[in-house]
């Protein structure tokens, strides 16, 4: 006899893949999507005490990097899984691929299953241009764009609405990867110049996204190409052994994180003695800590990426997709109308309706 669906839906987990996530972007707009994730990021690291915070699990091989990002408040359980495998693209997998999971601190059931590839690259871009709101100077227009990968066009986008960038300098040692960058940004309303080298497309720069993917201990950018009033958003080097700063512009300026114990580790800051002075973000969007004081001033946001990104986008995403309607419910958990009666479900027990 097949398993009666009693009526009362308990509680279900939604499931939101790639396809669904492209229908939620197109149906907002990314613009959208992107200062609404950013409003949530603000507004949860200004409630940073609240959450059980831990540096993420990461699993090292020869060519990358397998990480879990847990977090929790005291209502919600969030965590990612994330890879970083800068050799992928060759052969046609993206080198960043994540998915994560919302769950009931109360109960531990699991409401929300997400695809959290394109939602990194929203949730990444965002942080750092709330970061660069506090950071970079006021009047910054020219950004420049080094490593026009996956991760590219969030942050032109990001920079632009939420920061007031008008011009792009990019640069990518795969020339491929910059026509792509322009291509894509055509009609944006941003003057976009692709350039021969970094140190090219850093002068004259008010900002220096670094978003490169390469497992070494590179130095994108060097003292020399420093100015006066920069702001530098390194989000590439996020991995032991893997990053973009000569260790001279970190000693050089002042140096912003998101969660210390994890930077030190992970960040471009793993150059550095473990003394070396820098500041959690969370502490100048509350006030705590002063961002940049002067005009002249050289600031560093040592991007790594940490688990509560994750959660603001997943509450965020939970909250779009039942809004929107978009998703399906799945089983992901037995959802017996007799919680003891496990072994039932396997001879036909009744089965509850997910919510
Ligand atoms: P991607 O592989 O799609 O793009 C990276 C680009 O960097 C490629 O086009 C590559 O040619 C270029 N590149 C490599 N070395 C370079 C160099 N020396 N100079 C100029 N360009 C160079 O990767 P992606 O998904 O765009 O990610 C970029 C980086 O950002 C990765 O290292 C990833 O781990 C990191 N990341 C960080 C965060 C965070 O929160 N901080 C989040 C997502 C990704």
């Amino acid at each position: 006899m097949p398993a009666q669906r009693p009526a009362t839906p308990p509680s279900g987990t939604l499931f939101v893949g790639v396809p669904d996530m492209v229908r939620l972007v197109r149906r907002k707009g990314l613009p959208a999507c992107i200062a609404g994730v950013a409003a949530r990021i603000e507004a949860d690291f200004l409630r940073w005490p609240e959450f059980d915070k831990s540096a993420r699990v990461a699993s090292h091989s020869a060519d990358g990097v397998i990480e879990l990002m847990p977090i929790a408040d005291a209502t919600r359980f969030a965590f990612k899984y994330v890879n970083g495998h800068p050799k992928n693209t060759r052969s046609g997998l993206p080198t960043v691929m994540a998915f994560g999971v919302l769950a009931d601190v109360a109960t531990g059931a699991p409401r929300l299953l997400a695809e959290l590839t394109l939602t990194t690259a929203i949730r990444t871009a965002a942080t750092s241009a709330v970061a660069a709101r506090r950071l970079a100077r006021p009047d910054s227009r020219r950004m420049a764009l080094i490593g026009n990968g996956a991760q590219s066009e969030f942050q032109a986008m990001a920079f632009r609405d939420l920061v007031g960038i008008r011009e792009l300098r990019l640069f990518d040692t795969d020339p491929a990867a910059s026509a792509k960058l322009a291509a894509n940004l055509r009609g944006q309303g941003l003057d976009v110049r692709v350039c021969a080298s970094t140190a090219d497309a850093v002068r004259g720069a008010d900002i220096v996204t670094t978003v490169t993917a390469d497992k070494a201990l590179a130095t994108i950018v060097t003292p020399a190409m420093v100015e006066p009033g920069m702001h530098f958003n390194a989000v590439g080097g996020d991995c032991p052994g893997k990053t973009e700063l000569h260790r001279a512009v970190l000693e050089g300026a002042d140096v912003f994180v998101e969660f210390e114990p994890q930077s030190r580790v992970e960040g471009d800051i793993q150059q550095l003695p473990a003394d070396f002075p820098v500041t959690e973000l969370w502490r100048v969007l509350a006030g705590h800590a002063p961002g940049r004081r002067d005009a002249r001033q050289v600031t560093v946001f040592d991007s790594v990426g940490f688990a509560l990104e994750d959660y603001s986008a997943l509450c965020w995403l939970a909250e779009t997709a039942a809004a929107l309607g978009l998703g399906e419910h799945v089983d992901l958990v037995p959802q017996a109308t007799d919680p003891k009666n496990l072994f039932g479900l396997l001879h036909g027990a009744p089965v509850a309706v997910a919510a």
